[in-house]
């Protein structure tokens, strides 16, 4: 592999490829850094039916795959089972470690390490993440028309969740821990009006029901202030108690952080960070779409400007 590189490519979600297409496109040999999770988020989903180009729709791995294979056809290059662990910007070119101690060297850096939804940490729950299990209303939402189905959390996304589902669900549990909600007044205000909404307040998750073949068949549910516990016959269930950006190992850097850690831009304007030759793409930095094509999008953009970048000091001609 030849060193330094012209860009190193953190991250193997949509964001990260596309990077890598575009960068790969454009003759400069990136090297993808692809995370413990290859394929990030879409790579956990069954169909995907919003994504442009596929009117049937497609499976969340298959695209992913074609966008690697997509990627490779350029010329892009790939360390599989890696976290980037350590990232120096004191000196240049930019040094990456990764998991296993090796260390690869760059002109350039886009770092699109996406967002893991927060979990549960219930029985069964990553089992049928996919099969009635869900954290992303916007993509799951259209496949439980007419269905009873439950929310999980009490904060803004919890009721914008909930609220969007009932464009499509017959009836919107919404189980909070506790008898007060987090959300915003407005929010609050909406979901407790809505008559598709239900809200079982003081409610736990003890146990999802079902396996992948049928799918989600319930919850087992408990009252934590009466101790009660009961079923509740749904099989959709989206749980939406927040997303941490996977930004750990930029927390030693000069890379401005949000107040939740997410990448933002500094001083100049989206994808580019406060540290020259790095930029940065997806969900990573945009906790407001979150969606497989605005992430592939930032990947775009933050590839030509890492060309830009590259053809402006080093030279480096796509
Ligand atoms: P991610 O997909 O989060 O990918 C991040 C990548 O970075 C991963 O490969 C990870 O391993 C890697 N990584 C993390 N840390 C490091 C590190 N230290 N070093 C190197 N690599 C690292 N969107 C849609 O448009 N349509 C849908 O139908 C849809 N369905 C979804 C279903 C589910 C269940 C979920 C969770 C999300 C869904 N989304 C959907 C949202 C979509 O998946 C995300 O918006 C998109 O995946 C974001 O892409 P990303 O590349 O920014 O980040
Ligand atoms: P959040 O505000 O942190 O709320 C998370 C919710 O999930 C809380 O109600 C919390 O319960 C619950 N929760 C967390 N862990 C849980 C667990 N293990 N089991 C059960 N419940 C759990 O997160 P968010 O709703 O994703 O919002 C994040 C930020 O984005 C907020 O600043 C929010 O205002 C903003 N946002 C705004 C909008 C909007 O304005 N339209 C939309 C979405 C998000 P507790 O309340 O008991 O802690």
């Amino acid at each position: 592999m030849q060193d330094p590189r012209n860009v190193i490519i953190l991250g193997s979600g949509c964001a990260g490829l596309t990077a890598a297409v575009y960068a790969g496109r454009a003759g400069l040999q990136p090297l993808v850094v692809e995370g413990l999770d290859f394929g990030g988020q879409l790579y956990t989903t069954t169909d995907v039916e919003n994504f442009p180009g596929f009117p049937e729709g497609i499976m969340g791995p298959d695209l992913i795959e074609r966008m690697k294979e997509q990627a490779a056809r350029f010329g892009a290059e790939f360390v599989s089972f890696q976290n980037a662990t350590e990232l120096d910007f004191t000196q240049r070119p930019i040094k990456v470690t990764v998991g296993n101690g090796d260390v690869y060297t760059c002109h350039a850096l886009i770092i699109a390490t996406g967002a893991s939804p927060k979990q549960l940490g219930v029985p069964l729950e990553m089992e049928l993440r996919g099969y009635g299990v869900s954290t992303c209303a916007t993509c799951d939402g259209a496949f439980f028309r007419e269905q009873e189905i439950a929310v999980v959390g009490g904060g803004d996304t919890a009721m914008e969740e909930a609220l969007f589902l009932t464009r499509f669900a017959a009836k919107v549990y919404l189980l909070h821990r506790r008898d007060e909600l987090r959300a915003s007044k407005i929010m609050q205000d909406r979901a407790l009006a809505h008559e598709k909404i239900e809200i079982l307040w003081n409610t736990e998750i003890i146990e999802f029901q079902g396996d992948p073949q049928s799918g989600l068949q319930g919850l087992h549910i408990k009252n934590n202030k009466s101790g009660e516990e009961s079923d509740l016959p749904v099989h959709g269930c989206f749980i939406a108690i927040g997303h941490d950006p996977n930004t750990e190992i930029l927390t030693e850097t000069p890379i401005s952080l949000d107040d939740q850690g997410y990448v933002t831009p500094d001083g100049q304007h989206f994808p580019f960070t406060a540290v020259d030759g790095v930029f940065v793409a997806g969900d990573v930095h945009d906790h407001h779409y979150r969606q497989a094509v605005t992430a592939a999008g930032n990947g775009c953009k933050a590839a030509i400007d890492a060309e830009r970048y590259l053809e402006a000091t080093q030279g480096t001609e796509g």
